[in-house]
This record gives C-alpha cells, sequence and structure tokens, in this order.
C-alpha cells in the first residue's frame, strides 16, 4: 500500500510537471515573439529614419544575418529587397503589416514568408515620402531562444523529480503509518487523521455486530452442549471429512475420548471395522447401524448422514444407544420362561405318575391316602406358583400403582394372623416390636414384602428358634426389619437369593413349599415405592431384613 501511493502521488506529480513544462514553454514562445515585435519595431523605425534621411544609399551600407530589409512605394512596389530581387518581387500592397502601415504609420504580422516560405515576424514603418520600410525576421530565431531554455527546465524538472519523489514518500508514510498503528479492536479510540473517522466508526459497528453474532453462536452452542451433555445417548457429529466437529459427555466416556478429539479423524478413538464399514455404509445408503459391546455394555450404534436442502452431505451423525437393559431383560425373559415350564413340569409330573398309579390300581389300599395326599400337595404348590408368577407379571407389567396411607401395624398384624398356624407347627416364634407408623404406599405390595419375609423366617428356621418383627419412624420414612436366628444365607449366595428361582437349597425349598420367587416380589415390591432391600446374614446364625420405605413412598 505504501508502494501504490508512492507510485500514485508520483505520477501525479509528474503529469503535473509535463502539463506544465509544455504550458510554459508555450508562454515563453509567444513572449519571445512579442520581445521579438517590439525589438523588430525598435530596429525598424531606427532603419526606416536612417532611409529617410539617406535614401537608397543607406541599404549599400547595411548588412545583417538575421533581419531583411524591404522598402516598399506607397503604390506596394518593392524598391528595395536585401534577400531577394526585387524586380522579381510582386506588389505588396495586399500585405497587413504595409496597408496597416500606410494607414497608421506601424503595422505588424506574423505568417510564412512567399520568399523564404518560413515562419517570418514583421514589423512596416511608413516615413515621410509615403513609402513603407519594413524588417522582418525568421521565427526561428524565436524558437531557438526558447530550445536554449529547455535545458535548464529540464534541470529544474530533474530536480522538482527528486523533490517530487521526497514529498511522495512523506506523503505515503503520513497516510500509511496511522493505518499500521491503528487498533483495530478499539477503532474509536485511535487518534488519527480525520478522513480515516467514517472508516473506523464503520469498523466500530462491525465489531460489534461481529460481537453480539459470535455471542449469540457461543449462547447457541452452550445449549446444544448442556442438552447433548444430559443425554444419556452417546452422540457424535462428523463433518464430511469424518472429522469430529461435536462429541458429546456419554460418547466421550463410551470411547475414552477427550475434548482434544474434536477437530480430528474419528478413527483415532475407534479403529475397528464395524465403525469403518458404518461410515461407509453411511455415505452409500444414508444410514447404518449395529451393535457393539465395551466394558460389559451392550451398545446400539446408528449413523445417519446430514443433508442439507439441496441434498449436499453436510456430515454425519451417530448416535449410540445403551441397550444392555433391553438385551438382558430379553435374556432374562428367555430364562423366566424356561424356569417357569421346568418350575411347572416338576410337580405336573408327580401329579401325572401318582394320579395314573392310582387309576391303574396299583397302589396298596393303605398307600393310596399318601398319593392322594401328595398330588393334593403338589396341586397347591402349583397354585402357589402360579400366584407367585402372576404377581411377579403383575410387578412387571404394571407402571402405575395407587398409592394410599400404609399403616406398617395392621400389616404386620393381618401377616402374623395369616402364618401364626404355619410358625406353630415349626415351632417357631413370631415376637412383634411394631410402632403405629404409617406411610404412602401400596398396602397389597407391603402385605406381600412382610408375608415372604417372615415366611422364608420361618420356612429356614429350625425348631425352636424366632422371628421378630420391628417397624419403626426413621428420617422422612418408615423401617421394616425382620430378622431370625434360623440358618442363614452363605455369603457366595447373597448377592443371588433376589434372582428368580435361585435358591440356596432347592429341596429344601421345594420341600418346605417355597417357590424361588418369594424375595424376587420382595425386592420388586420395595422398588416400586423406592425402597431398598438390606440383608445381613451369617451361616447357622441368622438373617436380617432391613427396608426404608419413604415417608412419600413414590
Ligand atoms: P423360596 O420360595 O425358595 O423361599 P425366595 O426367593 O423367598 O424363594 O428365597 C430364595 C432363597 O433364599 C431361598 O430358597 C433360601 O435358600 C434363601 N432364604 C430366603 N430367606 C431366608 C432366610 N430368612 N434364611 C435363610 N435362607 C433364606
Amino acid at each position: 500500500m505504501n508502494k501504490t501511493i508512492f507510485r500514485s502521488v508520483l505520477l501525479a506529480c509528474c503529469i503535473v510537471m509535463m502539463f506544465s513544462l509544455a504550458v510554459t514553454l508555450l508562454f515563453l514562445n509567444s513572449y519571445f515573439i512579442d520581445i521579438e515585435f517590439d525589438n523588430l519595431r525598435a530596429q525598424a523605425e531606427f532603419t526606416a529614419q536612417a532611409v529617410d534621411k539617406v535614401g537608397l544609399e543607406y541599404f549599400e551600407s547595411f548588412s545583417s544575418d538575421i533581419y531583411r530589409i524591404t522598402w516598399i512605394e506607397a503604390d506596394g512596389n518593392v524598391i528595395f529587397d536585401s534577400d531577394a530581387d526585387e524586380a522579381a518581387m510582386e506588389n505588396h500592397l495586399d500585405r497587413d503589416e504595409i496597408r496597416e502601415a500606410l494607414a497608421y504609420g506601424h503595422g505588424q504580422d506574423r505568417r510564412l514568408s512567399d520568399t523564404l516560405s518560413r515562419e517570418t515576424l514583421y514589423s512596416a514603418v511608413r516615413i515621410s515620402d509615403g513609402s513603407v520600410v519594413r524588417l522582418s525576421v525568421t521565427q526561428a530565431s524565436v524558437l531557438r531562444i526558447t530550445l536554449g531554455v529547455i535545458p535548464y527546465m529540464l534541470a529544474v524538472l530533474v530536480l522538482a523529480l527528486v523533490l517530487c519523489m521526497f514529498i511522495s514518500r512523506r506523503i505515503s508514510r503520513r497516510i500509511i503509518d496511522p493505518l499500521n498503528r491503528l487498533d483495530l479492536d478499539r477503532p474509536l479510540e485511535n487518534e488519527t487523521y480525520e478522513e480515516l473517522s467514517p472508516l473506523l466508526v464503520r469498523i466500530d459497528n462491525q465489531n460489534r455486530q461481529i460481537e453480539k453474532q459470535i455471542d449469540t453462536i457461543r449462547t447457541r452452542q452452550k445449549e446444544f452442549d448442556s442438552i447433548t451433555d444430559n443425554m444419556r445417548e452417546g452422540m457424535i457429529i462428523l463433518n464430511k471429512a469424518d472429522l469430529v466437529v461435536s462429541m458429546n459427555t456419554s460418547a466421550m466416556k463410551l470411547f475414552g475420548g477427550s475434548p482434544s478429539v474434536i477437530g480430528k479423524n474419528i478413527l483415532v478413538l475407534d479403529r475397528s471395522v464395524e465403525l469403518m464399514g458404518a461410515l461407509e455404509e453411511v455415505k452409500k445408503k444414508g444410514r447404518s447401524e449395529y451393535f457393539f459391546e465395551r466394558n460389559g455394555f451392550v451398545n446400539r450404534l446408528i449413523a445417519n448422514l446430514i443433508q442439507d436442502d439441496n441434498g449436499r452431505t453436510l456430515g454425519t451423525c451417530i448416535l449410540i444407544v445403551d441397550e444392555t437393559e433391553k438385551v438382558l431383560s430379553e435374556g432374562m425373559r428367555k430364562e423366566f420362561s424356561a424356569n417357569v415350564s421346568h418350575e411347572l413340569k416338576t410337580p405336573l409330573h408327580s401329579i401325572l405318575a401318582s394320579s395314573e398309579l392310582l387309576m391303574n390300581n396299583l397302589v396298596k389300599e393303605s398307600d393310596k391316602m399318601g398319593f392322594i395326599g401328595r398330588i393334593h400337595s403338589e396341586a397347591e404348590h402349583l397354585v402357589t406358583l402360579i400366584e407367585d408368577i402372576i404377581r411377579l407379571s403383575q410387578l412387571d407389567e404394571t407402571k402405575e400403582f395407587p398409592k394410599e396411607d400404609v399403616s406398617m401395624k395392621e400389616v404386620v398384624t393381618s401377616v402374623t394372623e395369616a402364618l401364626g398356624g404355619y410358625a406353630r407347627d415349626r415351632g417357631v416364634a413370631i415376637e412383634c416390636d411394631v410402632q403405629d407408623v404409617s406411610f404412602t404406599g401400596v398396602q397389597r405390595l407391603v402385605y406381600e414384602i412382610v408375608f415372604n419375609l417372615v415366611d422364608n423366617a420361618i420356612r429356614y428356621n429350625r425348631e425352636g428358634g424366632h422371628v421378630w418383627i420391628a417397624a419403626s419412624a426413621v428420617d422422612d420414612g418408615v423401617r421394616l426389619v425382620v430378622r431370625d436366628d434360623g440358618i442363614g444365607i452363605p455369603k457366595e449366595h447373597q448377592a443371588r437369593i433376589f434372582e428368580r428361582f435361585y435358591r440356596v437349597d432347592t429341596s429344601h425349598s421345594r420341600s418346605t413349599g417355597g417357590t424361588g420367587l418369594g424375595l424376587s416380589i420382595v425386592k420388586h415390591a420395595a422398588m416400586v415405592m423406592h425402597s431398598t432391600v438390606e440383608l445381613e446374614s451369617s451361616e447357622g446364625k441368622g438373617s436380617v431384613f432391613t427396608l426404608t420405605f419413604p415417608k412419600q413412598g413414590g
């Protein structure tokens, strides 16, 4: 820019100088002509006086390289000419300077000479006898004078040029230096020449607009980040070249990435054949999907192409959904169905076998009652089993249970009434320390929880054993504790006894009428009321089940 301004100013100066030189030469030429006319007239008047006095003899002594002298009679006839043969010369009455001189005493003209064919200045003076003496000089002499000035002028021109260069450099610096020093972040605080003010005001306005736009973009980015970061699903946005544009927290956790991955190729994070295949497929088909396992979780990756309104590809959006629960529950469902069939088959086989023997009269009369009793107890077991399965499936399917005020004392009383006979039969004593506490929950489910826990505490006890039921108010809730001094649960089984159909000792459970579903029902029902089940147990000493129901139990 500095050079451009310098060159422009210099060029402008040169043009102005050349123009000035040409105009000056023109003026000088015309000025020199005026001077030459004045000289010529003085010479002509001097010569005219001499001729007037001396007559034709004056010309004998006249000699000049510069001037030409012509003497013309009043009728235009040439009497004498210093450069031409007067006898051959035509009448001069039509010459402007002659006519003027005859009329006014003096006349002058500038024209191409007929005789010499050169631009000539003429000055004519009338003398006393009415004739005219004329002096003329060619303009070449004037031009010579003018051209003689040119070397001086060129010298001045060179000097002026040097001066121009110096001034141009200073001007360009004075324009450019303040521009280079401008603080474009705070344009209005610059102290500079006035002409820059409109530009600085505009820059300031634009700066403010840019700041506003950046603020808006930042706010949108924050909104986008907080939405995507709170998503449980992983989300990755790639540009056309598969470089990561955005990646939420879930995706970072899953792939073990960090914010430094932004701007890098997605394959830096994961080089798996599946991902490469998915990226290729998404470009061909617009969508691709696959399952992968990581850190014990099963994930579904869905990649979708992002396109603009004109169908141009902008990038790819990848969603990673945790499908572990779905896959697990699918597996659990399959396992549950297999278990149910198995659990149903055992008593049914027993019923079938006993009834067949009876039908075919293959049982001794004295044993018949025993067979009938077995059929009855297996049928009873089937009913209990089916009831438990129904209860569990109700718990699985029901999303919302109607809530009510649950009195723990009432529930425990009805459970002890229902199980009192069973406890007596097994020689187990039930002791209660239940305060009159209540909370918001599902009465039927609380009953099932207490029933199953007390039922187990009796079932897995021994003759002379005890069951203690306690309920009390705790911080913002009600605590239920069912303790027994029965057989206890070995450590290695404690984590699994809440699984469906899991039993520590299958034959003991079956023989005592257990279904293997009691604690699953307890756990599920407790979850409905946002309560957890804690277990403490040691083999041979007994078990303690503790549940805390929140005051507003869900
Ligand atoms: P079940 O119908 O077999 O009792 P549960 O789901 O109620 O099924 O219990 C699972 C297993 O946990 C039982 O088979 C038993 O082995 C063990 N168990 C449950 N409660 C107790 C307890 N109070 N004392 C000892 N073992 C228990």
